[in-house]
């Protein structure tokens, strides 16, 4: 039976990448025993052109009726000017709601022809592979109360009376979910989790060392360190090979996973994927919409098509049927990324300041991964 796929392409480059992500998914599915259906829907800068809003509802019902999303970018100098109500970044926003996408994984994972390309020095990020565990819909991004107050100065010259509240929340249940995630992600690595808090201060991290101490022993083959946040942003730029899965807190994640992702230098690089309960997934790059090489077949799709690699290996690799094929798709289609880097063919983000050398185009960097795929 045909898996139902919904592609979101988004803006700017996400139909150009999401396109050669679809072809890998499609070859590198096949070679697992895997057929797929696809149905594509508008999310972003095109459904506010179409409809009048970044999603609709049908969009959401569509993604709850299939096996997997994958998305491109939204976004766009277009629609900057508009409300932020109805920007195409809601779509984002609301997709990720609607569908309960709780876990954000975020690797970040140096490959060896790219070591140069990081801005630190090639011996500290070579052989980097690292995986950050976002909370992704609690914390102080959600909390109540939330708001402003008070007065600004008057022309008068006197003080002003502005105050403004964000509260970091977080449910037992809500810490137990992603830590959970961060486990079994572990055990399929390197079997080592990394909890970074702020429990020298913080109340809410002082119940994430509770709760994450007491899901670890649940997993007594994985290894557990907790980590304050400030010292693991040093460690994470002084000595990031000693980090295998990351969990933690949204507003750490969000900070922690940027940083993260530029040891690896390359944004065109980087996948990622969002996870709701029961293991229901929305893959995506890491880059936006790149408005500024949109259309001019200039994009990376290495990024779209390593969120293929996770969606494979994220939503199939743990059927009992499906999983072994699926679980090598992924790696083979890592595998043939792995080779077209190494065979040294490049897109023009991946150039190191000053080098010459002939770039190829998306479509390009498609057809080279897919020849890979067909070699091995
Ligand atoms: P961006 O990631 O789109 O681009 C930053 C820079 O990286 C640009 O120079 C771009 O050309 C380059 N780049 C990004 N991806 C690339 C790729 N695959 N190949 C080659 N080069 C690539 O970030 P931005 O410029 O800050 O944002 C542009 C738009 O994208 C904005 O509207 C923003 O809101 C949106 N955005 C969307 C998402 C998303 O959909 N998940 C994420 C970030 C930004």
């Amino acid at each position: 039976m045909a898996e139902r796929i919904v592609l979101l392409p988004g803006d700017g480059i996400g139909p150009e990448v999401t396109e050669q992500a679809r072809l890998v998914l499609v070859a590198a599915g096949a070679q697992a025993g895997l057929e797929f259906d696809f149905v594509e829907e508008l999310i972003g800068g095109c459904s506010i052109d179409a409809y009048g809003t970044p999603l609709r509802e049908e969009v959401i019902e569509a993604c709850r009726g299939s096996r997997a999303v994958l998305l491109g970018a939204v976004g766009g100098p277009r629609w900057d000017e508009m409300p932020v109500a109805v920007r195409p970044e809601k779509g984002l926003l609301a997709i990720r709601k609607a569908l309960g996408l709780f876990a954000n994984l975020r690797p970040a994972a140096v490959m060896p022809a790219l070591v140069n390309a990081s801005a630190l020095r090639p011996e500290i990020v070579e052989g980097v592979d690292l995986l950050v565990v976002r909370e992704l819909t609690g914390g102080i991004y959600f909390g109540e109360p939330r708001g402003r107050e008070g007065e600004a100065p008057a022309s008068t010259g006197e003080k002003g009376t502005r105050r403004a509240l964000n509260a970091m929340v977080y449910e037992e249940h809500e810490i137990e979910r992603i830590t959970r995630v961060a486990f079994e992600q572990a055990r399929l690595r390197r079997n080592h989790v990394t909890h970074v808090h702020k429990a020298n201060v913080l109340d809410v991290s002082q119940l994430w060392m509770e709760v994450v101490d007491e899901v670890a022993k649940d997993y007594p083959d994985v290894e557990l360190a907790h980590q304050l946040v400030d010292s693991c942003a040093m460690l994470l730029v002084q000595e990031p090979k000693r980090f295998d899965v990351i969990v933690t807190g949204n507003l750490f994640g969000d900070i922690l996973s940027d940083e993260a992702a530029m040891i690896t230098g390359s944004l065109g690089m980087l996948p990622s994927a969002s996870l709701a309960t029961g293991g229901f997934g929305l893959f995506e790059p890491v880059h936006g919409s790149a408005p500024d090489i949109a259309g001019q077949d200039l994009a990376n799709p290495l990024a779209a098509i390593q969120s293929v690699a996770m969606l494979l290996e994220t939503s199939f690799g743990s059927d009992v049927a499906t999983g072994p094929g699926a679980t090598r798709a992924a790696a083979a289609i890592r595998k043939a990324v792995a080779d077209v880097l190494d065979a040294g063919h490049r897109s023009g983000d991946l150039l190191l300041p000053g080098e010459t050398r002939d770039t190829v185009g998306c479509k390009r960097m498609g057809e080279l991964v897919l020849d890979a795929l067909g070699r091995d």
